[in-house]
């Protein structure tokens, strides 16, 4: 990876962060045949049975009922009270996922709208905390569903961060602007994928594929079960052409991704040094996601004993969170809660 997938201000001829610069993700310049699969031990087919598993139709209503007893990790509503004292005295930094953790999850993803309530909830979180949102999303879609330009972004799974224009001393990332894209070179390539994608798939009813510029997702939220693996297979044989390109298993829907190692763990890494964090030992990190995609970075916060994970979901699941909420509306409770107590200990 070169320096020309950084931007920095001019003048500054060298990447800002060199040590957490992605690797490139094996296999070099030889073709490789088989599609890289990662999560779900590998299996497209094994990731098809789990989503028709969890999905409402199969998913019992018993399950929801006995939550509390399955989970082993509880809710950061119930225990927000010992939440609350592990911050005390610490600099907080909250990331926030997009999709299903601030807005509900629908089947058209272009009318993923957050609620202006929840855009006030954040608002208020950014006035007292560097806050970040952390999505798959491509970063000026992401930007135009939340609105508010003091906040950092980092879209397509981190693979494009740009600090605030404007906004608190605290968000100014050391006073310089960061425009971070590691995955540049990738972008005709990925162009030439969607096109390819966006062929294969029209067969199939209700399949869409979504250019997030740095990635691809292909959605089955709107596909007819029975197709699923149909669906499956034909992005598997668009991706075989692509070696350099790998795909990795989100919640009904299948991420297209640079074989970069780069993901939303890595980009948390990489905003806590923007921000100035990156060797203070008073630092907490607040990471909410319902993906995933976000387990990467509950992992970093795990690896690193520094930081709450909050893992959204209504259902069991294994997770390397800390703390779950079940839906978009308990994350709003639990941002405003975290305001009150700022404002409550300045
Ligand atoms: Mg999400």
């Amino acid at each position: 990876m070169t320096k020309q997938n950084v931007v920095v201000p001019e003048g500054n001829p060298t990447p800002l962060f060199p040590l957490l610069m992605p690797k490139s993700g094996g296999g070099g310049f030889s073709v490789r045949r088989k599609v890289e699969l990662v999560g779900e031990g590998g299996s497209i087919s094994v990731w098809v049975e789990s989503m028709k598993a969890s999905s409402p139709t199969h998913a019992s209503s018993s399950d929801a009922g006995q939550l509390d007893e399955k989970m082993s990790y509880p809710s950061a509503l119930t225990m927000f009270d010992e939440i609350a004292s592990s911050l005390e005295g610490k600099q907080i930094v909250v990331f926030l996922d997009y999709d299903g953790t601030l807005s509900p999850i629908t089947d058209d993803p272009d009318r993923a709208f957050m609620s202006d309530s929840m855009r006030d909830a954040v608002r208020d979180v950014a006035r007292h905390f560097a806050t970040a949102i952390v999505s798959g999303r491509r970063r000026d879609k992401v930007y135009n569903f939340v609105r508010l330009a003091e906040l950092y972004y980092a879209g397509s799974h981190g693979m494009d961060i740009k600090a605030p224009a404007k906004g608190p001393s605290f968000m100014k990332s050391n006073g310089k602007a960061v425009l971070f894209q590691p995955a540049r070179k990738y972008l005709p390539m990925i162009d030439r994928v969607y096109k390819a994608l966006t062929e294969t798939t029209k067969s199939i009813p209700g399949a869409k594929v979504e250019n997030n510029k740095f990635c691809l997702s292909v959605h089955f939220r709107c596909v007819e079960e029975k197709k699923w693996s149909v669906l499956a297979d034909q992005v598997k044989s668009v991706l075989r052409d692509f070696p350099k390109l790998k795909l990795t298993l989100g919640r009904k829907v299948l991420e297209i991704r640079p074989t970069i190692k780069w993901d939303k763990g890595k980009a948390l890494e990489f905003l806590l040094e923007a921000l100035g964090f990156a060797n203070c030992n008073d630092i907490l990190p607040v990471y909410i996601g319902d993906d995933r995609t976000d387990e990467d970075a509950f992992k970093v916060l795990k690896n690193r004993g520094q930081g709450i994970g909050i893992l959204v979901s209504k259902f069991p699941k294994e997770t390397n969170a800390s703390y779950s909420l079940q839906e978009p509306s308990e994350v709003m409770d639990f941002l405003q809660r975290l305001v009150e107590w700022k404002r409550s200990s300045l």
